[in-house]
């Protein structure tokens, strides 16, 4: 026999749904300061209702989980300090976030979709036994999220009956959650023991003085147009004008011109700043994966068919060599 359920009852059981959910979100910060994307993922997890926790683990992050406490909507912050969290191996997290879900059974378990959030989950899901969602750009209910697929040009809407839902958060989806106005509690957690199936031995990044490309403002990117990596500098030029990040297409990647910490796209970064601009980027359909959400784009290509004018808000079809040490200048002079 089905029961019938009015309006009322449907919105009262899901409400009541929503208070039985807990999320943990596994913050990302380098044991100083929390990296930007854990504010898009603790919106996400915010958005699934229920309660939201936020695992802070490193070797001496104290700092970052009081930081995390004043984050408006995480009612609890779990921390772990080991050793042996140094340089945030999926090795040594995953039995802590086992663990963590043994001791607190949360319902969603999320991470940005950065390369930390995408090296832990896929372990913990397997851990788990369970499909992880990656990449989620939107939350439909509890258990159906929106992932792009093929390079973005379609959207898919994925119902997840696991038990516990793993996903990774798109950042340039959600907004940041509020830095302020949060009064989590602290709750320290431990594993047993460590794993020491491999070492962390270091690291070396890049130093810019620029922001950081996937969370600026505005970026400057250059493609194959640009010719080599010394004619870059007319970038740098501009960005440095714009307090803008230097980003790049593959192929300028591929040629050796930049890092390919600086590609955008599909295989690279997403970005979605307030203004992007493309230089000598024709606009395939890969590069455009990684920026086409950004507010306004301005696209400078000699060639009027590039299809990156079909994306642009604004577009100048003009000689990059020309027009760009000119927008430096006249940006000068303001
Ligand atoms: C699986 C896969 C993943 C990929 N992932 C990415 C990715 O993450 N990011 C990415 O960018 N690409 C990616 N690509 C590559 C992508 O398909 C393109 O090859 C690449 O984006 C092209 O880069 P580009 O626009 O710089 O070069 P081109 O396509 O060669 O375009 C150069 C442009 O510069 C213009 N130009 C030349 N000289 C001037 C001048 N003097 N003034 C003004 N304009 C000028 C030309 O008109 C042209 O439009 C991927 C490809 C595959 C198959």
């Amino acid at each position: 026999m089905y029961k019938v359920l009015s309006k009322h009852n449907v919105r009262c059981t899901s409400l009541f749904l929503q208070r039985l959910q807990s999320t943990l979100v596994v913050a990302e910060h380098n044991n100083e300061k929390l990296t930007p994307i854990t504010l898009n993922a603790i919106t996400a997890a915010k958005r699934l209702g229920g309660e939201v926790f936020c695992l802070v683990a490193g070797t001496n992050c104290s700092k970052v989980a009081e930081e995390v406490c004043k984050v408006q909507g995480v009612q609890k912050v779990l921390v772990a300090q080991h050793d042996a969290y140094k340089g945030f191996l999926p090795e040594e997290l995953t039995p802590l976030l086992l663990a963590s879900q043994k001791q607190f059974n949360f319902t969603h378990i999320c991470a940005g979709a950065s390369a930390f959030g995408k090296s832990i989950l896929p372990r913990l899901a397997a851990k788990l036994d369970v499909a992880p969602v990656s990449d989620v750009t939107e939350i439909k209910s509890p258990d159906t999220f929106v992932r792009p697929i093929y390079a973005g040009n379609a959207l898919c809407t994925v119902k997840c009956k696991s038990k516990v839902k793993v996903f990774t958060v798109r950042g340039t989806s959600f907004e940041a959650s509020p830095t302020n106005g949060g009064s989590a509690s602290i709750e320290t957690v431990t594993t047993d023991s460590t794993v020491g199936l491999s070492e962390w031995l270091e690291q070396n990044l890049t130093k810019s003085d620029r922001p950081e490309l996937t969370s600026a403002k505005v970026v400057v990117s250059g493609g194959r147009g640009l010719k080599s990596g010394e004619n870059f500098k007319l970038l740098y030029d501009l960005a440095d004008q714009l307090q803008a990040a230097v980003g790049a297409s593959r192929a300028a990647v591929d040629a050796g011109f930049v890092p390919n910490d600086m590609q955008v796209g599909q295989t690279g970064k997403i970005v979605a700043p307030e203004l992007y601009i493309a230089v000598g980027i024709s606009g395939a359909i890969q590069h455009l994966a990684g920026m086409k959400d950004s507010k306004t784009i301005v696209a400078i290509n000699k060639d009027p068919e590039a299809p990156i004018f079909q994306v642009a808000d604004y577009g100048l079809v003009a000689d990059l060599f020309k027009v760009v040490p000119e927008m430096t200048e006249q940006l000068k002079k303001k």
